[in-house]
């Protein structure tokens, strides 16, 4: 299976930067934290890259 990644809303502080960056897989949810709501919506360099390395408090991780 793919990975898929996965945000850790406990962390997340709702900068909007994944959302922004790669809106065809992170969205903001009803609680205004960011959600994963499709893991298959961007190659998984672009996730990294995009979304995983820029978020501030690291709370986008990877699951197998
Ligand atoms: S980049 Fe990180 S802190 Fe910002 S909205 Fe996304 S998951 Fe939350």
């Amino acid at each position: 299976m793919a990975k898929a990644p996965w945000v850790d809303q406990d962390e997340c502080i709702s900068c909007g930067l994944c959302v922004d960056n790669v809106p065809s897989v992170f969205r903001f949810a009803e609680n205004e934290k960011a959600e994963c709501y499709d893991p298959q919506g961007a190659a998984e360099d672009v996730i990294q890259s995009n979304a995983i390395d820029v978020c501030p408090v690291a709370c986008i991780h990877w699951k197998e």
